[in-house]
């Protein structure tokens, strides 16, 4: 405590005079010498062991006042000649005295003592003053440590720095504990943060921990809008509050200074100081405080701008899970640290999640995407890792997985969860999946190479026709390799007439007739017997053969047409030809179709063109003409595969189109199928209201007959009445095909 003695001299010696002493002094307990003194024993006279005696009476009076609670004042008229008076001074950590010394003999009288108690509150005044203008400079730089503490903070060590900064500002302001508060809204409660220092028996539950707004107690129901520092004493009489502390704290009564935090003009928490017993807070000290509550607010802000930030660069919105960026990094993490880890890469794959999304909505569809994330998040362990990457791909890393046989059962164990039917905003949903499986172990793995091949295999499960579990092995090594042995002897299977023709019919529901019958290509390989088209479709596109197979197919079904309208006396009165992306875009197809019609003398209606929705969608632009072209042909246009492409309203608006395929996705399991049922319904309505005709694919069982029957959809295919067959056998079944009837 420093005492200024400009301000303090005047003070003793105007009192001094007025008491007839030879000195006023202002002393310290512990110091040897006054602080501040006026006048001089010395030059009064007093010398030599008189002196020594008299400072020995002074230093006494001084202990005597300063530390007896009770005396405020102390007179000591012992020693013959010499009369001191003394009164305490106490501010802060100062504990001491003003003494008066006198000669004459004389006692002070009580206006004298009177004087001297007034004196010893300016001398008060005056320090606190002093202290206040003094202490500017260093508020000042204690607001600027804080602002540097909290510059570089992150929300990684935010815990730590804020802790460090309560601890500074406690020691600073000498308080006892220093808290930091936070408002919790959705607890409606003001949660303890941290505070300095940390209580070591801390109740359980704490009744100062989370404390809700709603309290009897005033001071924490106040904390929710607290606008203004708020100041209380134990003399302010705020009982409930003190009685909180003491439950908490153990100590009786406290004096609280505190500040909001306002962030956009709502409270978010307070900071506050206590001292045990009574304290004065001064101006500037609160002022301090309000600048350093404001610096607290900045730093939440940006640390919840950062949080969000990395949140949203590391995670999926729709989900919460990982993306891909987080997923990689923390497998990369992994295997730098061990190359060998023992853990398996799950990539799962919904079968047919996109008609969800365009036909049950958005809405729904995210929803759907959801309850599959969270799932997927329930089936595995919680050191587990679950990544959203794209669309309906999802990537599971599972940690410690010991055998390749373990992964395969934990892998068939999440796609039984997940494919379990799913209440989605009033629709039961359920969609399998399919999952490819990556073991790392025997040979150290990039993240690349793990997901690569995870990615192999779950083709290879999509391939077996989803909802199945495939394991990176050998065999699937081998299979890379078939592929490429497809692909060099696609290049002359044409030529060297491998290539044949299979017919499925399609039926009217209703009264069981024959509407047309679906080309489909098979491949009669040398070695590997007759392939199906989904065999060997996706490759003759890759390596640019489907123009040539096109045109090769296209004009044997219509050969195989004008036969069976010579020789047959129920020919079908269509037939259908699958027409990929290449082909339409191929030069001239129009005209080439045209040349077809007129050298097999059909009528365009006798044709039917079929194309997926999805190379529609992909290439409207470029279809356009060659759709426009057809339709003036007369041809009849078919959308296949509809459902799982990309069609909004208004491109379909746009098409010269005639039928709707439902892809068989959402017609095999129809009757069983609450969310099938649901989308084949819209997709029958939409037709309507396109004036369009729909035609079923894959119906697999009676049960699917009625509900297609119900639900207005009355042209259907598949195995249920026939599988695709040579030219030669069709026409049996179309004589014969096994519809079950219904009156309409
Ligand atoms: P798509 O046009 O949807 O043809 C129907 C496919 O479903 C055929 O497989 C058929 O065998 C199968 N299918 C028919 N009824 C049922 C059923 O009740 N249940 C089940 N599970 N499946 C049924 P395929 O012949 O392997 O053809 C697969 C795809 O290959 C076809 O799908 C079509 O997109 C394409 N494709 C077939 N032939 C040709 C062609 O000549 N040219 C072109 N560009 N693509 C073709
Ligand atoms: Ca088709
Ligand atoms: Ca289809």
């Amino acid at each position: 405590m420093k005492l200024d003695p400009e301000t303090i001299q005047p003070l003793l010696e105007a009192l001094a005079r007025a008491t007839d002493s030879i000195s006023a002094d202002v002393l310290a307990v512990e110091a040897g010498m006054p602080l501040v003194s006026w006048g001089s024993a010395p030059a009064a006279g007093v010398k030599g062991k008189d002196l020594t005696v008299m400072r020995d009476a002074i230093r006494a009076a001084t202990a005597h006042v300063a530390r007896d609670a009770s005396a405020d004042l102390f007179e000591d008229a012992e020693t013959p000649g010499l009369t001191i008076l003394a009164t305490k001074v106490a501010y802060r950590d100062f504990r001491g005295s003003i003494c008066l010394v006198r000669l004459d003999g004389r006692t002070y009288t009580s206006k004298d003592r009177e004087l001297l108690l007034v004196s010893a509150q300016l001398c008060t005044a005056v320090m606190e003053a002093g202290e206040i203008t003094d202490q500017h400079g260093r508020l000042d730089a204690l607001v600027t440590y804080v602002a540097a503490e909290l510059m570089g903070v992150t929300a990684r060590d935010l815990a730590e720095t804020l802790f460090r900064v309560i601890s500074e500002l406690g020691r600073y302001f000498g308080a006892d504990t220093c808290f930091l508060r936070h408002n919790d809204p959705e607890l409606q409660a003001s949660v303890l943060v941290d505070e300095w220092p940390r209580r070591p028996d801390v109740p359980d539950p704490d009744p100062l921990g989370i404390v809700p707004w709603d309290t009897d107690d005033p001071i924490f129901s106040m904390i929710k809008d607290q606008r203004e520092p708020f100041i209380t004493r134990p003399s302010d009489g705020q009982l409930s509050y003190q009685e909180r502390v003491r439950a908490g704290s153990g100590v009786p009564e406290v004096s609280l200074a505190m500040v909001p935090l306002i962030h956009d003009d709502t409270t978010s928490g307070v900071l506050g100081l206590i001292h045990f017993g009574d304290r004065i807070w001064t101006r500037a000290e609160v002022r301090a405080l309000r600048a350093i509550a404001s610096l607290l607010v900045q730093l939440d802000a940006r640390v919840a701008a950062e949080e969000s930030l990395h949140h949203h660069a590391y995670h999926d919105e729709l989900t919460g899970l990982w993306n891909r960026r987080a997923f990689v990094e923390d497998l990369n993490a992994v295997l730098e640290a061990d190359p060998r880890a023992p853990l398996a890469v799950l990539f799962a794959d919904m079968d047919r999640l996109k008609t969800v999304n365009d036909v049950l909505g958005h809405t729904v569809g995210d929803n759907f995407i959801q309850a599959v994330a969270q799932r997927l998040r329930d089936s595995v362990r919680p050191h587990d890792v679950v990544a959203r990457l794209a669309g309906d791909e999802f990537v599971i890393v599972l940690h410690d997985i010991g055998s390749i046989s373990a992964a395969e059962r934990a892998a068939r164990r999440i796609l039984d969860r997940v494919a379990e039917p799913l209440d989605v905003g009033g629709h039961a949903i359920s969609r399998s999946a399919s999952i490819g499986v990556v073991v790392n172990g025997d040979m150290p793995s990039t993240v690349d190479e793990l997901l690569g091949n995870a990615d192999v295999a779950l083709l290879e499960a999509k391939e077996r026709g989803g909802d199945s579990v495939v394991v990176f092995n050998d065999d699937l090594r081998s299979k890379l390799l078939v592929r490429a042995d497809l692909e060099l002897r696609l290049r002359t299977a044409i030529a060297n007439n491998e290539m044949r023709l299979y017919f499925q019919p399609e039926f009217d529901l209703r009264d069981g007739r024959m509407t047309g019958v679906e080309a489909l290509v098979r491949w009669q390989h040398p070695e590997r017997g007759l392939l199906a088209a989904d065999a060997f479709i996706s490759v003759v596109e890759e390596i640019n053969l489907s123009a040539e197979l096109g045109r090769w197919v296209l004009e044997e079904a219509c050969r195989q047409l004008a036969t069976w309208k010579r020789t047959s006396p129920v020919p079908p009165p269509l037939v259908r030809v699958n027409i990929s992306a290449g082909e339409l875009i191929s030069a001239d197809f129009v005209g080439f179709v045209a040349t077809l019609l007129s050298r097999y003398g059909l009528a365009p209606a006798e044709l039917g063109i079929e194309i997926t929705e999805s190379t529609v969608m992909r290439e409207i632009d470029d279809v356009q003409a060659t759709l426009n072209g057809l339709r003036g042909l007369g041809v009849t246009l078919a959308i296949d595969d509809f459902g799982t492409g990309y069609s909004s309203l208004a491109q379909l608006k746009q098409l010269p189109v005639d039928i709707l395929k439902i892809d068989r996705s959402f017609v095999s399991a129809l009757a069983e199928s609450s969310g099938d049922r649901a989308i084949v319904a819209a997709i029958v309505r939409l037709a309507e209201a396109f004036n369009l005709t729909t035609v079923a694919e894959g119906v697999e069982d009676p049960a699917a007959v009625t509900t297609l029957l119900d639900l207005g959809c009355y042209r259907a295919q598949g195995f249920f009445m026939s599988k695709p067959l040579p030219a030669q056998v069709v026409l049996e079944q179309a004589r014969n095909p096994g519809v079950p009837l219904r009156m309409v």
